[in-house]
């Protein structure tokens, strides 16, 4: 708001306005000489002048005349200017500011570009400099003034400072520390974040502040030949410098600077820096972090690697240098998989990073190999490296197991080499089996295996592996070997020890010499049977001390398990010879009894046809006796016999139908003569519930019920001797039968009871003299029943009889079976009429059986070997044959087997029983192949015979 001017004021202005003019009128004067033409010129001038001009008059100011521009500019016309005032137009905007001008117009003469406004006609501002300066005009004073429109000016000004503004406002939003500078660097602008940072201010930098003051020299200089490279039109790029705040201290920042261009021309760079402390901080942490974590890698005791995904290696350790030879040059870049394993290996390996790369955690023990091709024993952990749950690649750690493995191997070696001893192998294999367990552990290429032979001094080798070498048996003279055997230690020689050892007159070499020669002493109860060896032609360090306390230790596992096997050896040998010994005393025995059987035979048969031929009552006794005698022996033979058989394990039992009540019939019968003349009574208690018909050996049963019951007749001399058979069990398959001997005997001591059982033991070393035997007899017996599955029992009392008892398993018989009459020797009559042809080389034994048959009624001929019987056959009609086996000529078996393959039927299928004193065990097989109908064992027992013979003619 303009404020008016006072009175007193006005009065002051007028009175100087009038002095003024006093002033000026004197001035116009000297001026007022002006020429006609240059007046001329003057208005011309004025009138094509682009600024705002006017003249008016000096004292009250009428406009007298404007020019074109000014008319133009107000938008008033010539006439509604002409004659009066710029106030009375209200041209000026601030009349108070256009007063003060004309005021100092009159005080100094002339004023000069001062700004106005002035409002034109239609009221719209327009900003113009200000100049007026009196002029004489046809000798008047008048006053020139003059507007320069600066209107445009002004706002393109505006402008301008606007978008400074905008741009500092930006300059200060922005994060950064950012500042511009001319091509010299001077600052000519750094936002306050810049100035804070660096410590100036703002009137710093109007004194003038250069950019490099902001660096260290050296990224001065840098970051000056990046801004060139800018100008040439590299790439906007940031480049990390050292700042300097004003007080001389730095910090890391990151720096991006642009030039800018005027008309083409760089004229000046704008830069944007960001403080790095906190990130350099965090980077520096980082490889802190990482460098603490690659010393722990690296010290670690265990060989560990990082890969990427692929298992190409990023990180190894020192301790992986050591396990498998690869300095990190060598592998930093490698595969791992390749690196590290074998061909063979290379599926397992790469098996094992493709899983871990899944995500999978991976825990194994196998094998991988060094540098130099030797098998490393690894367990080997790998896992995954997740980062944001992305695998970007793998750990695995190495740890070598080879101390372990070896361990393993060398028990699992050892257990093995002691093995061998109890598999039974020979002593071959056992070397055998030596080397290659050795070979597990140590390199066997050349290996041998010496035993040394005192009593000769040589040395032979039953295992011999050697790549130049080829020996047998030598002397051990000065050989190697024979040093180790001399100084019972192992040994372990180089080159050098032994050119040593050489020249001492210790050694003497043989064969190849090697750059290692390693030797321990093969001991056996505290004796050195031999060396076992290991060398190498062409590597001097390829066995170490270690390995000779291993081969020490092997060697006396190894002397241990010879030993064992040759102790395993003898032993073999000496049951080979037992066995020998045995089967020549079986053989033995058999034959004697054969021996002894057929004269046997001779003298029962002789005595029996004797007592039939009515003796007198003396001879009678005599043969009495004799034939007690003679019975009492053949007994005493079969036990033998029996024995022997039983224990060489040749006994068979046959599987035939009989009736078990038959059979106790039978023996009683037997009994009762003796048991009569005893005076004492013998009864048999038959459970009335027992199958008729049982499969079984009734001979076998027969006679271990004789001898039971033949010892308690023996043993009893007053009271009973009962036989009971009760049904203990039954199904419909079995039945089983508990058989039960007891007498009212002298009976068994207490302490005896236990050795009665065994062979040739008595109760009483009285028993032999008063009631003879040989103790045989229940060790027969009881071997009997243990052989089918069974077992005996006694009870006994001194002088009140004794108890023995055992229960037998039999199949019942699916035959039924009928009863035949007991037949007594005057109803042997059936045979009446019959022809028998008896083949036998013996006169005597032919006699006793022609005198037994021709007894029953048959018609008898004799053949005195194979051949003739075959001829007689041919020629008569005989109803059976009874053929000696043992004929010279043509023997039983060949005979037989002839007859049997004859074109006359009849002949064909004559039955023949063999007559034999044999009784080894493959008797029947041996008939039944030549098809011998059946056999009877001499001494002929009559009873046997007239059965036999009577069954096979009627064919029964
Ligand atoms: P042997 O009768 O030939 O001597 P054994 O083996 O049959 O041989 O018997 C062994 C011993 O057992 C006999 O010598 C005898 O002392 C005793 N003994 C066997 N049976 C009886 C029994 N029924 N009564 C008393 N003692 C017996």
């Amino acid at each position: 708001m303009s404020k008016k001017p006072s009175t007193e004021e006005l009065l002051a202005s007028i009175s100087g306005l009038k002095n003024q003019v006093n002033i000026l009128k004197s001035e116009l004067k000297k001026r007022s000489e002006v020429s006609e033409p240059e007046q001329e010129k003057f208005y011309k001038a004025f009138h094509s002048n682009p600024a705002l001009m006017a003249i008016s008059t000096f004292y009250d100011t009428k406009y007298i005349d404007v020019n074109d521009a000014f008319l133009k500019k107000s938008g008033y016309t010539r006439e509604e200017i002409i004659g009066h005032t710029s106030t009375e137009l209200q041209l000026y905007v601030d009349i108070i500011q256009s007063d003060k001008f004309f005021r100092k117009l009159q005080k100094i003469n002339k004023v000069h570009d001062f700004e106005v406004t002035i409002k034109t006609k239609t009221g719209e501002n327009r900003t113009g400099l200000f100049s007026a300066e009196p002029i004489m005009l046809q000798g008047e004073p008048c006053l020139l003034t003059i507007i320069n429109d600066i209107t445009e000016l002004k706002q393109n000004k505006e402008k301008l400072q606007q978008v400074e503004q905008r741009f500092r406002e930006f300059a200060e939003l922005l994060p950064g520390m950012i500042c511009e500078a001319d091509m010299n660097g001077n600052l000519s602008f750094a936002n306050n974040d810049a100035l804070e940072n660096f410590q100036y201010s703002q009137k710093d930098l109007k004194k003038g502040v250069n950019f490099d003051q902001l660096l260290i020299p050296r990224d001065a200089r840098r970051t000056r030949v990046n801004l060139m490279r800018r100008i040439k039109g590299n790439k906007l790029s940031a480049s990390e410098v050292t700042a300097i705040r004003k007080d001389g201290t730095t910090f890391p920042a990151m720096a991006y600077i642009q030039p800018f261009f005027k008309k083409g021309k760089p004229v000046g760079f704008r830069g944007i820096m960001m403080d790095i402390t906190s990130r350099k901080k965090i980077e520096e942490e980082i490889l802190r972090e990482k460098a603490f974590l690659e010393q722990l890698i690296e010290s670690a005791p265990e060989a560990i690697i990082q890969c990427d995904i692929k298992g190409v290696l990023e990180i190894i350790n020192a301790e992986f240098t050591q396990l498998f030879g690869y300095s990190r040059k060598e592998a930093l870049g490698r595969n791992i998989d390749e690196l590290v394993s074998s061909e063979d290996q290379r599926k397992e390996a790469v098996g094992i990073t493709k899983e871990v790369s899944g995500g999978k955690k991976v825990a194994i023990e196998t094998i991988r190999q060094h540098k130099n091709g030797t098998p490393v024993y690894v367990s080997i952990l790998s896992t995954p490296i997740i980062v944001n749950n992305k695998q970007v690649g793998l750990y695995a750690i190495y740890r070598d197991i080879t101390e372990r493995k070896r361990a393993e191997s060398i028990r699992q070696m050892i257990h093995n080499i002691s093995n061998t001893v109890i598999t039974g192998k020979t002593m071959e294999e056992l070397f055998h089996i030596i080397q290659e367990e050795v070979s597990t552990v140590l390199d066997t290429t050349n290996f041998f295996i010496a035993l040394y032979d005192k009593k000769t001094g040589s040395l032979t080798l039953p295992f011999f592996k050697d790549e130049k070498d080829g020996f047998q048996t030598f002397p051990a003279g000065k050989t190697i070997t024979a040093y180790v055997i001399k100084k019972r230690k192992p040994v372990l020689l180089r080159t050098k020890d032994i050119e040593e050892l050489e020249k001492a007159g210790e050694i003497e070499l043989v064969g190849t010499s090697s750059k290692v020669w390693l030797g321990a002493p093969l001991r056996a109860e505290n004796e050195i049977i031999g060396v076992v060896s290991l060398q190498s032609y062409d590597n001097e360090d390829a066995f170490d001390e270690n390995d000779l306390e291993l081969l020490e230790f092997i060697s006396n596992q190894a002397g241990l398990s010879i030993d064992r096997k040759r102790a395993e050896q003898n032993l073999i040998i000496a049951k080979q010879k037992a066995e020998e010994a045995a089967r020549v005393k079986q053989q033995f025995l058999s034959t004697m009894s054969h021996e002894i059987r057929t004269p046997m035979n001779a003298v029962l048969g002789m005595t029996h046809l004797l007592i039939q031929s009515d003796p007198r009552s003396d001879q009678m006794e005599y043969l009495n006796a004799l034939k007690f005698s003679g019975e009492n022996l053949l007994v005493l033979i079969n036990d033998i016999l029996d024995f022997s058989k039983i224990e060489s394990g040749i006994v068979f039992f046959e599987q035939a139908d009989f009736n078990i009540k038959e059979i106790i019939n039978g023996i009683k019968q037997s009994f009762l003569f003796r048991t009569e003349e005893k005076g004492i009574t013998f009864d048999t208690n038959v459970d009335p519930e027992l199958p008729d018909s049982i499969v079984g050996d009734p001979v076998r049963l027969n006679q271990v019920l004789t001898n039971l019951i033949g010892n308690a007749v023996k043993f009893t001399e007053k009271g009973s001797i009962t036989v009971d058979l009760n049904l203990k069990q039954e199904t419909t398959e079995n039945v089983e039968i508990e058989f039960s001997v007891t007498d009212t005997g002298i009976g068994i001591p207490k302490d005896k009871l236990a050795n009665i059982f065994e062979s040739f033991k008595q109760a009483g070393t009285d028993i032999t003299r008063k009631y003879g035997g040989t103790g045989l007899g229940l060790a027969i017996t009881k071997k009997l029943i243990e052989l089918q599955n069974s077992e005996i029992f006694v009870e006994s009392r001194v002088g009140k009889g004794s108890k023995f008892y055992f229960s037998l398993n039999f199949p019942k018989s699916k035959i039924k079976s009928e009863h035949k009459p007991v037949e007594t020797e005057e109803s042997y009559k059936q045979l009446e009429g019959s022809n028998i042809l008896v083949a036998e080389d013996n006169e005597i034994n032919f006699i006793i059986a022609k005198k037994l048959l021709e007894k029953w009624g048959a018609k008898v001929d004799h053949a005195k070997n194979g051949k003739a019987a075959i001829d007689m056959i041919s020629k008569k009609n005989y109803d059976m044959v009874l053929m000696d086996l043992h004929m010279p000529e043509l023997n039983g078996y060949e005979a037989s087997k002839i007859i049997r393959t004859s074109e006359n039927v009849k002949n064909k299928n004559i039955p023949i029983i063999a007559l034999t004193a044999s009784v080894m065990p493959d008797i029947q097989q041996k008939i039944e192949r030549v098809g011998i109908t059946d056999y009877i064992l001499k001494p002929i027992n009559p009873k046997e015979l007239y059965q036999k013979v009577l069954r096979k003619i009627k064919g029964l």
